[in-house]
């Protein structure tokens, strides 16, 4: 079993495109998307939930209001403002949870033992079935932290649904940029398919996921998404790759087949007779080689 991670050093670059395409050429995969921050895969793939979970990644103070002497240590030592005043109320502190960071301070230190700290629901994940397969997901809540630990989650489940089905593939649609979501969708991956666009930041991003893959000592490819809309750029892209042991597996050319897959919700090879399609196939076909030349 492979695990191939699609990375691209920032949002818009076409990442979940490729990866979406990729998944319907490996055939016998799962996929994880592991972008929970701003998950859009199941826009082209349609999972039909099969099971769905809390996903609790830290924990969370609240007061209870009849144990709190109002005596506002909490208020004064909380680091991160958390802790509301308004003595218009009883008690007259209460806890913003979207402030609180979990650190356990105020409950330590409350007299009272007035301050429960408890794992806290941060999101939810779910395992689903699409047309090309099994697929795990993920949401994280609204202004909730702990995407590393989500998309730690959401990678264990894959390899455990790929293990169980005894599948070829898993294709991770990872986040975009190289935060701690990125390396935690990466690490001991066996493959990076890095998407880059032909820009100057593009060849900046490029540099930065590149860094952080071979920090990790995993194999990193290249293809340049667009390629045909700054030729030049690309190739520097491209040079800059290869001097750095990136192998270039392929360029995707720009193509409206690419929107007109998005509306109608579906991956682009579902266009097989169009240029772009053939585009990702090159790119599947190039990086299925390398990574069986790898496993000799
Ligand atoms: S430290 Fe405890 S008792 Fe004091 S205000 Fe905060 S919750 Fe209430
Ligand atoms: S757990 Fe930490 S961040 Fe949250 S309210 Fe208490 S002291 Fe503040």
């Amino acid at each position: 079993m492979k695990e191939i991670v699609v990375v691209s050093g920032k949002g818009g670059t076409g990442k979940t495109s490729v990866a979406a395409s990729l998944v319907v050429l490996a055939k016998r995969s799962v996929v994880a998307d592991c972008d929970v921050d701003a998950a859009d895969l199941h826009l082209v793939l349609e999972p039909r939930i099969k099971k769905t979970e809390d996903f609790t990644g830290g924990k969370s103070a609240s007061i209870v209001p009849g144990r709190c002497s109002n005596c506002g240590k909490c208020y004064e030592i909380c680091r991160f403002n958390a802790v509301i005043k308004d003595e218009s109320k009883q008690p007259a502190y209460f806890i913003d949870h979207i402030a609180c960071e979990g650190c356990g301070v105020c409950s330590c230190f409350c007299p009272e033992k007035a301050i429960d700290f408890k794992p806290s629901v941060n999101g939810r994940w779910f395992i689903s079935d699409t047309r090309y397969g099994p697929m795990v997901h993920a949401r994280l809540g609204i202004a909730q932290e702990n995407s590393g630990k989500l998309v730690s989650l959401v990678r264990n489940q894959a390899r455990m649904l790929a293990e169980k089905d005894n599948l070829s593939y898993i294709i991770v649609d990872g986040p975009p940029g190289i935060g701690c979501p990125v390396i935690s969708s990466i690490t001991g991956a066996d493959a990076v398919l890095i998407v880059a666009e032909p820009t100057v930041s593009g060849a900046h991003d490029l540099e930065r996921v590149a860094e952080l893959a071979g920090h990790f000592k995993i194999p990193a490819f290249l293809c340049v998404n667009k390629y045909d809309l700054n030729p030049e750029v690309a190739e520097n892209i491209e040079e800059k790759a290869r001097a750095g042991g990136i192998a270039v597996i392929g360029r995707i050319r720009y193509d409206r087949t690419v929107t007109e897959a998005q509306i109608k919700g579906l991956p682009v090879v579902a266009f097989p007779d169009t240029a772009v399609a053939e585009d990702m196939r090159t790119v599947w076909e190039n990086l299925e080689k390398k990574l069986n030349l790898n496993k000799q």
